[in-house]
């Protein structure tokens, strides 16, 4: 099945992310540290698509025509990029160790400079409908923006349907799942971005975002993830971005793919997309789904409680790599139930399954 979009090659648009540029950032980490709970040995199993479905869309930055292909993946494989180009095919798992750029977008590549660009609002729609173990095949440098939100993504995984691995399955893998124990707080320049224990069994995302153009203002809000919850309060806030930084960004090279059709256009108190916004407060819920892409990044659901004040892709990066760098912080947990299981390595080398 082909989702065909309507991306329109009109040059009016763009994605501001506030963002920080990671590699000059200096970060800060603050921790406190709760109780763990006791280990119960109890599993269920991964997920992964029941067919393959495709899409052909435009790149937003790069302004090139894609086209990528969902795919089932063998239980533990992980979510990986299968790209392929003039370089050949290359495997790139979409893991906070491959992130090799956050400034306006995520971007994860391999050791060879292959890389695929704004894989965020896929990684969304992918982690909140519990898809584990997926690859992607993509025939260029961008994921498709789409209408740039995640709800083309949730549209093709419902389409292609989600199935659980079954038990009997050869190289089975319970589903585990990162369950936070202590709070880690990355900032920088006034952001923050913050993973905290929570007593519930899932992600809660709570975003603030503030900016100067009316039409935006001071927005905040919480959600508490899951598939349903995702699709109907969070998938469709689409990417933003102001008319008075597409200059620079244009002059940078970003954007070149943006449009009214996959951004909205934010004039100081006015939204230019003709039928305005899809949710009141789109601007922020739209901040949620990046951090949810960006989250996505551990490997592994996230069990704990995000909280985002002005936060960037790149501060997103960086939370998760504070949280890595201190395992004290997390522990591997069944991802149905939230206790603990025997740690297991984290699924740095998906790409045994694939292959
Ligand atoms: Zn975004």
């Amino acid at each position: 099945m082909v989702f065909e979009d309507h991306a329109s090659t009109t040059d009016c648009a763009f994605e501001t992310e506030q963002a920080v540029p990671a590699q000059r950032a200096s970060w800060s980490f603050r921790s406190a540290r709760p109780a763990a709970a006791n280990a119960t040995p109890v599993q269920s199993p991964r997920q992964t698509l029941k067919n393959s479905i495709s899409c052909t869309g435009i790149g937003l930055h790069t302004g090139f025509r894609v086209s990528m292909t969902l795919h089932p993946a063998a239980p533990g494989s992980g979510v990986v990029f299968r790209r392929s180009g003039p370089h050949g095919v290359a495997l790139i798992p979409a893991l906070w160790t491959h992130v090799k750029d956050s400034r306006q977008c995520t971007v994860v590549g391999n050791d060879d400079g292959v890389t695929v660009a704004t894989i965020e609002h896929l990684m969304a729609a992918v982690s909140a409908m519990n898809i584990d173990d997926l690859l992607i095949d993509i025939n260029g440098p961008e994921v498709p923006a789409m209408d740039g939100s995640a709800a083309p993504f949730v549209f093709l995984i419902e389409c292609a349907g989600v199935t659980a691995h079954l038990p009997s399955q050869p190289a089975a893998a319970p589903r585990t799942a990162i369950r936070i124990l202590e709070t880690v707080t990355v900032s920088h320049n006034g952001a923050e971005a913050t993973l905290a224990p929570t007593s519930g069994n899932g992600l809660n995302v709570a975003f603030e975002i503030e900016f100067a153009a009316a039409a935006i203002g001071r927005q905040s809000t919480s959600v508490q993830v899951s598939p349903a919850v995702f699709k109907n309060q969070v998938s469709r806030a689409r990417t933003f971005g102001l008319i008075d930084d597409l200059p620079k960004m244009r002059a940078a090279g970003l954007a070149r793919g943006g449009s009214l059709e996959n951004a909205v256009v934010v004039n100081g108190a006015d939204v230019l997309n003709e039928g305005g916004l899809r949710y009141p407060d789109e601007f922020v819920r739209h901040k949620v789904l990046d951090a949810v892409g960006d989250l996505a990044l551990a490997g592994r659901p996230i069990i704990g409680a995000y909280h985002g004040t002005r936060s960037s892709h790149a501060l997103n990066t960086a939370l998760l790599q504070a949280l890595f760098a201190k395992p004290s912080a997390w522990v591997a947990v069944d991802a149905a139930t939230g206790l603990p299981l025997a740690d297991q390595p984290m699924a740095a080398e998906p790409l045994r399954a694939i292959a």
